[in-house]
């Protein structure tokens, strides 16, 4: 920008002005002043030649030659005054100064040519005799008889003017110095002022500067005084209101974008928009952590390089394609787990209703999908598991109806197969509405907790035990201080040691034994839990079945826990029951040695101390 600050828009033009009108009136007002002068001069010099022209005429109509060049001299040396009497013809008749017989003619001189014509002449030149510049001023002289020509000649009084043009310089000289000193003046004064208009305009230059950085602190007509012009002052304000309503809609703007990056980055949907060209517009924080990118990174880049599913980047292209919502269920793999998403694709619409690209909102469906499986897997588990004493009770009943009824010992035997084939019907039953009653309660969080005496809890699942124990001769001990406390529910707490020490039971051979302790451990943290193990030195369990071992129906051996009337959910009602709790489950094993399950609760500190004094 080739733009001149206004200081110098103004002060350049506003001196050239006064200059040339400065100029003017210089040569103006000294023209004035010469003409004033000369016309002074001639006034004058004519005066004298009126006081002598008598004279002269009557001395030249007497022909009295001499006399009459005596009398030019005499007045012209008195007035100091060059007096030449020229006759009709134009010769010089008399001259103050100058020998008139050798002079040349002086009809052609411009003043004696107007005195011939019967009126007064004047001339300014250079005298050709004298070598100076002279005044001329010429009248007519005039017969006084009548009948003849009435100019008898023409009187000329000269003066010099060499004078007059000295005064003239000097006066010239005053003007020009007067000229100068207002110049200056005038330059001074412009730039005063010029720097006065331009000083508040730079000022609300470097507020504008301020507002287009966005800084709204300051404000144009604080920093104006009274001094400022009205049109200045106007402006500043409007600037202000126009800064201050810029202000205020940037801050809605802020604010609402602030909204709605607070709703976007909240939102446990992932949503991810990408523009025409599949470039990614914007994802919020969820769908970083899905795709495991940097949400800072993405914006720009293309949805290929960001998110590296083909089924995503499909549906992307096929709503930019068709310009209609699409639903979709794409899996992400992540090493060896999959996550299964749920993805609603709509187009993105301008203001103008053009589409400018596509919004994905994700729906994480994994957990959905697992729990499908699960429930799939444990109905044809539980299918799986009734199935098998059902064939086994109608293979015998028909049997029997078939004819062995006949035969009392083998109606004996198969009855008692098909009871015993009831029972484990019984018993996974049973186990199942356990288990879906103890998720039930969960689900609502209905359990009650209560702070207890857990020694009377295990107390009592030994008893229930000590019957089966008797009969593959195992004993059981308890080690568990007597003042230890747990909050728990201890109807279901009981199911679940008793669950633990049955199976220490059914998996050890006969005269083992079963140990069963409990105690409470500091943590790091500051808290403490309270663990319950159940220890068997039976036939243990191989490494690669524990992670399992808690799962419904997985057993590790299945014709042994079959044959021993186990259902494959003991162990998940533990675990269950360990939960429900706030608690865990954990097993370490070692095949042929024998196994330890724990159950690990929530410990109660101090508050379990206190309430053991008391009691
Ligand atoms: P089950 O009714 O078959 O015993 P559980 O859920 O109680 O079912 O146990 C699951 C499997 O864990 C059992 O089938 C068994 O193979 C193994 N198991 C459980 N407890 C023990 C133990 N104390 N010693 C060895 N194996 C065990």
């Amino acid at each position: 920008m080739n733009h001149k600050k206004l200081i110098w828009q103004i002060f350049p033009a506003n001196l050239l002005i006064t200059l040339a009108a400065m100029l003017a009136v210089s040569w103006y007002g000294s023209a004035a002043v010469q003409k004033f002068y000369i016309e002074q001069l001639e006034a004058a010099l004519q005066a004298r030649a009126y006081l002598i022209r008598e004279r002269v005429s009557q001395l030249l109509a007497d022909g009295s030659l001499e006399e009459l060049r005596e009398f030019c001299r005499k007045s012209g040396r008195e007035a100091l005054t060059r007096i030449t009497v020229i006759d009709r013809s134009g010769k010089v008749v008399a001259d103050s100064n100058e020998d008139a017989g050798v002079m040349e003619l002086h009809n052609n001189r411009p003043e004696i040519i107007d005195a011939y014509q019967g009126h007064t002449g004047t001339s300014i030149r250079l005298s050709r005799t004298l070598q100076e510049n002279m005044l001329y001023v010429a009248v007519p002289l005039t017969w006084q008889s009548s009948g003849r020509d009435p100019v008898a000649g023409a009187l000329r009084v000269a003066v010099p003017v060499t004078a007059i043009e000295r005064t003239l310089k000097d006066v010239q000289l005053k003007i020009a110095m007067g000229a100068i000193a207002v110049v200056f003046a005038a330059a001074l004064i412009t730039l005063i002022v010029s720097r006065r208009i331009s000083r508040p305009l730079e000022e609300m230059k470097q507020c504008a500067l301020r507002y287009s950085r966005g800084d709204f602190s300051q404000r144009m007509s604080l920093h104006k005084g009274g001094s400022v012009s009205l049109e200045v002052a106007t402006l500043a304000a409007s600037m202000d209101r126009m800064a201050e309503q810029l202000n205020e809609r940037i801050g809605t703007i802020v604010k609402q974008r602030n909204e709605l990056e607070a709703v976007f980055a909240s939102m446990s949907e992932a949503v991810l928009a990408v523009n025409t060209d599949e470039r990614v517009i914007n994802l919020n924080k969820a769908a970083a952590d899905i795709f495991a990118i940097d949400e800072k990174l993405a914006p720009g880049r293309l949805l290929q390089e960001v998110v590296r599913n083909i089924d995503l980047q499909r549906q992307v292209k096929q709503i930019l394609e068709n310009l209609e919502p699409l639903q979709e269920e794409i899996v992400l793999q992540y090493g060896t787990s999959e996550r299964f998403l749920q993805t609603n694709g709509v187009p993105l619409h301008d203001g103008g209703g053009n589409n400018i690209g596509v919004l994905v909102v994700m729906n994480d469906v994994t957990r959905l999908r697992r729990l499908e499986n699960v429930r799939r897997d444990f109905v044809a588990n539980v299918s799986h598991e009734l199935k098998t004493p059902i064939t086994s009770i109608k293979g015998y009943v028909e049997t029997l109806l078939e004819g062995a009824m006949d035969n009392r010992e083998d109606a004996e035997r198969f009855l008692k197969i098909i009871v015993k084939q009831t029972n484990q019907l019984y018993a996974i039953i049973e186990d199942l509405l356990s288990l879906s009653r103890i998720e039930k309660l969960a689900e609502n969080e209905e359990v009650e907790l209560g702070l207890g005496s857990l020694r009377q809890v295990l107390e009592e699942a030994v008893q229930t035990c000590l019957m089966k124990a008797a009969e593959k001769n195992i004993t059981i001990s308890l080690d568990c201080p007597e003042k230890l406390r747990a909050r728990m529910n201890a109807t279901m707490l009981e199911q679940a040691v008793v669950n633990l020490v049955v199976n220490a039971i059914k998996y050890s051979d006969a005269g083992s034994e079963v140990i069963v302790s409990a105690e409470e451990k500091a943590q790091d943290d500051g808290t403490s839990r309270i663990v319950i193990s159940v220890r068997d030195f039976g036939i243990g369990i191989a490494k690669k079945h524990l992670p399992r071992l808690f799962e419904r129906f997985y057993r590790s051996d299945k014709a042994r826990s079959r044959k021993l009337g186990g259902t494959g959910l003991g162990l998940s009602i533990v675990k269950h029951i360990a939960q429900l709790h706030g608690g865990d489950v954990a097993v370490t094993s070692q095949e042929g040695q024998g196994s330890i399950f724990f159950i690990s609760l929530p410990g109660t500190g101090r508050e379990s101390e206190e309430l053991g004094v008391r009691s």
